[in-house]
Order: C-alpha cells, then structure tokens, then sequence
C-alpha cells in the first residue's frame, strides 16, 4: 500500500487529495522486472573449484561469464540478490556508443585516437549483443535505431547548435556515422542523430545468458554473496559470517585460478 492511502499516516494538515494520492499510487516496480523472467538459481552450498569466478549477476557479469564458457572455461557467477534486478534491472536499455561526455570534450581531455577507441568499443559491444542475439536466437526485442542528443525540450540556457554541428563533424571524421539536425523528431529542438544504436529487452536477453552457462562444471548461483577473496590461496569465500557461529559452518569455499569482478 502507498503512503497517504491509509488515512492515519496524515494529519488534517496535510490530508491529499484523490488526485495526488492517486499521483503517490505509481508502481515503481521497473518495466523489464514486470514483464520477464528469469530462472531463479540456487544459493551456493557446497566447496567448489572453477577456472573463473565471476561476482555479480548484472549484464556485465552474465556477460563476461557466457563469454568465458564459451572460450572453454569453466566459471560461476556469484550474485548477492538474484540476477539482473540491480542497475541492470532499472536501466533505460539504449544501447549506444554515444558516451555521457560530449565528444568535443573527450578529444580534448584525451586526444583523437583515444576518442575514438571509447566510441569503438561502444560500437563493438553493441554488435557483440547483436551477435548473440541472433546466434541464441533470443527474442528480446533486439532493435536497431538511431540515437538523438538533442539540447533540453524547454530550450536550455545557451545556444548548443554550434557545438552540436562541432560534434557530428567530429564523430564522421573519427569514422562515425552522425548528422547535425536543426530540429531533432518531437523535440523540436536542435541536436546530432547518430545512425546504428540500438535497444533491447536486456531482461530477456540475460534470461537466455543465465541459461546458457551452467553445465560442464559452469554454475550460477544466487544469494551468494562473495565476502572474501584469498590471492594466495586462490580462494573465495560465499555467505561467510562474521565472526562464525559455534559449531555452524560458515560458508563455502571457491577454488579458483582468477576472479572477474562485475559487482
Ligand atoms: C536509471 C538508469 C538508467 C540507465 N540507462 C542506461 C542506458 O540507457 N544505457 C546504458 O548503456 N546504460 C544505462 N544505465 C547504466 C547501466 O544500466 C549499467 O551500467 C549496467 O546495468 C551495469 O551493469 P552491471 O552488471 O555492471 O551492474 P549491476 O547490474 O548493478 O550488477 C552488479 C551485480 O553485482 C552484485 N554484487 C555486488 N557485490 C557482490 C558481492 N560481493 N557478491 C555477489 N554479488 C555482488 C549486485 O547484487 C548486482 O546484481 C542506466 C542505469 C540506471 C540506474
């Protein structure tokens, strides 16, 4: 129930009307949570030796961790929580090279080549996903767009059109493919579209990773939480208490030869 349904949360004072109780009333519940699941996986429960252990269960730990199976290692993924339910779990899902800092800024602060190796990786991670996409045939509405950066809707303080013209004559000259827009579509406001994003389900497409990795000495494990990592003993350590309880186990042991930490 939402706060200032129940009438005893509120004095007179400050009793809301239907229309912003009913405002308080959103579901925050995100859309991708909604509308897929994903196999729920078992708790560690016993000692285990693997080639990698990856900790945490996001995008870039399923990632990393089919990835690593599929080069013919054997892994586990040690998620706290369950999958996919934390940043990756509440994203926006656009998939795009553009990055938050503006590409004039990033030429200065890092020159050209540099730039332009950020925005490559960008552009190769979205084709690795679309890559995967198709290889596991993963129906996880895997699409290609444009992308806009556009100056705000209500018009901003200054006038961006020059850097926005800067910008897309950046992005071609380092290779990619960008076009100035005195008006960018329903914004009505000026900006760079950049051709070849993309957006996707990214809960729907994890679902068919998790799925994927275990198998052939490969595991997924959820509420595990990894508390300790040993370099010389090559060791990890999942749900371990602080201190033990008497005469209780505390936790269980990862044997492993390396870690890949994506939490
Ligand atoms: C509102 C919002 C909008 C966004 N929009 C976009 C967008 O449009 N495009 C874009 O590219 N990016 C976007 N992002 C960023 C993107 O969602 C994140 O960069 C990405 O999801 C991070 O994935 P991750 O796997 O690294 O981290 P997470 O999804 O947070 O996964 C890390 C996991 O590690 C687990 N963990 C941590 N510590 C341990 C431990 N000790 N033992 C076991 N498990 C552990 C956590 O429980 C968690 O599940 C957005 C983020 C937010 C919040």
């Amino acid at each position: 129930m939402c706060a200032g349904a129940r009438g005893e949360f509120l004095s007179n004072e400050c009793r809301l009307s239907v229309t912003q109780k009913r405002s308080l009333c959103v579901n925050t519940t995100p859309y991708w949570l909604d509308t897929a699941k994903i196999k729920t996986f078992p708790p560690l429960s016993e000692d285990i030796t693997v080639d990698v252990l990856v900790v945490g269960g996001g995008i870039t730990g399923l990632t990393t961790a089919y990835l690593l199976k599929e080069a013919g290692m054997t892994v586990a993924v040690a998620e706290r929580k369950q999958l996919a339910t934390i940043d990756t779990g509440h994203t926006t899902a656009h998939l795009t090279h553009v990055t938050d800092l503006r590409l004039r800024e990033m030429v200065k602060n890092f020159g050209k080549d540099h730039a332009q190796a950020a925005w490559d990786a960008g552009a190769a991670a979205i084709d690795q996903i679309e890559e995967l996409v198709r290889k596991e045939k993963i129906e996880c509405e895997f699409t290609r767009v444009p992308g806009y950066l556009h100056a705000p809707v209500n018009g901003g303080t200054k006038d961006e059109r020059e850097s926005f013209r800067e910008d897309a004559a950046l992005a071609n000259e380092l290779g990619f493919d960008a076009t100035y827009l005195g008006i960018v579509p329903k914004m009505q406001t000026p900006g760079v579209r950049f051709a070849n994003q993309a957006k996707f389900h990214p809960r729907k497409y994890l679902a068919a990773l998790a799925a994927a990795i275990p198998g052939k000495g490969s595991h997924v494990f959820e509420e595990t939480a990894i508390s300790k990592l040993d370099d010389e003993k090559h060791r990890a350590k999942a749900n371990a208490q602080f201190p033990p309880r008497f005469a209780q186990r505390s936790g269980y042991s990862i044997r492993v030869s390396s870690v890949s930490i994506c939490g």
